[in-house]
């Protein structure tokens, strides 16, 4: 049985309503605990114009949804995810998880116990909300995996089983950290191609990038703009030279970007990163990968149909419905 619908902020969407989807975005990253304390820094109309505008754009250049992978540990606000989605043409889903600044929760409750509350976040809901994540997000940095990174990619993994939405990560990809998950999901049981490596992008080793694809997984092109950590026509060399040999069905395409963030100013985004802004791919980058041969049709099927392949494939573990774990 595959679903034919996912869940977004607004409600489930027949996944061929779904079309150009940006893979790995985020709404609004912040500090979770300080807007709390300090409310003085936090502007919520403003930060609702914003991207009330950022979105309008994206809807303009024809993309139709955006994956926002922000986690509780990057202030995931689903309130406020919501009135942007109301506010936009753009379909937003959304993620449970968490990512590589994990509260100390993650560690002093065990694997079943974070795995509980991913289920939630996608069966019943986030929080009172009532709007289901629909992807679950974990990550792995510079520090490797951690007692409490590992204890969150186990709980991904099992709640990954329960519930079979994808799951999708954040990498070092200089540290090669994809193969390092890709390894406790198998262990757990996961069936890999379920799986969205993402940060790949950020690499050009191509024995690497083979090697998450070739185990299953799809692999997250997914940080264009950021040069420091891959500069863009790498980025755009990368993606052409994989789709040439046949690796267009494996890759999804995002920016990591965001409407609005409290580690960086709209002003400080436009000065140190010219180029990290969600119009980027379909302003240079799609372009860009034409000039260097990629055909309409791996564009479209990077853009469009491995998303909705990705949500389509949807497979609940009937017998171990930890639905019994609410
Ligand atoms: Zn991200």
């Amino acid at each position: 049985m595959t679903t034919t619908t996912v869940d977004t902020v607004l409600g489930p969407v027949a996944t061929a309503e779904l079309g150009p989807t940006l893979m790995h975005e985020h709404i609004v990253t912040r500090s979770p605990g300080v807007q709390e304390n300090w409310p003085h820094l936090w502007d919520r109309s403003e930060i609702l114009a914003i991207s009330e505008k950022k979105m309008a754009d994206l809807y303009a250049r024809g993309i139709r949804a955006v994956v926002d992978l922000t986690t509780v540990d990057l202030g995931r606000d689903i309130g406020l995810i919501a009135e942007v989605a109301k506010r936009s043409r753009v379909h937003v889903i959304v993620a449970t998880g968490v990512w590589w600044m994990p509260q100390r929760y993650f560690y002093a409750h065990g694997v079943d116990k974070v795995a509980e509350l991913f289920v939630r976040d996608i069966t019943q809901g986030i929080g009172t909300s009532g709007i289901k994540a629909a992807i679950i997000k974990c990550a792995t940095d510079t520090a490797g995996m951690t007692p409490v990174i590992e204890n969150v990619l186990r709980a991904s993994a099992r709640a990954q089983k329960v519930t079979g939405v994808p799951i999708s990560t954040h990498t070092w990809a200089a540290g090669r950290t994809g193969e390092m998950q890709q390894a406790i999901f198998a262990q757990e049981g996961v069936d890999l191609t379920r799986v969205i490596i993402g940060h790949s992008g950020d690499s050009e080793d191509l024995g690497y990038l083979r090697g998450l694809m070739e185990r299953g997984s799809t692999i997250g092109m997914d940080r264009f703009g950021l040069e420091h950590f891959l500069p863009t026509a790498k980025r755009v060399e990368v993606v052409a030279k994989l789709c040439a040999g046949g690796y267009a069905g494996k890759m999804v395409l995002s920016h990591d970007a965001n409407c609005w963030s409290d580690m960086l100013s709209e002003d400080d985004k436009k000065r140190t990163r010219p180029q990290w802004h969600y119009n980027h791919i379909s302003d240079d980058i799609l372009p860009a990968l034409r000039k260097a041969g990629v055909s309409e049709d791996q564009i479209g099927q990077m853009l469009v149909r491995n998303p909705r392949a990705i949500f389509e494939a949807r497979q609940p573990a009937a017998s171990t419905t930890a639905g019994a774990r609410r």
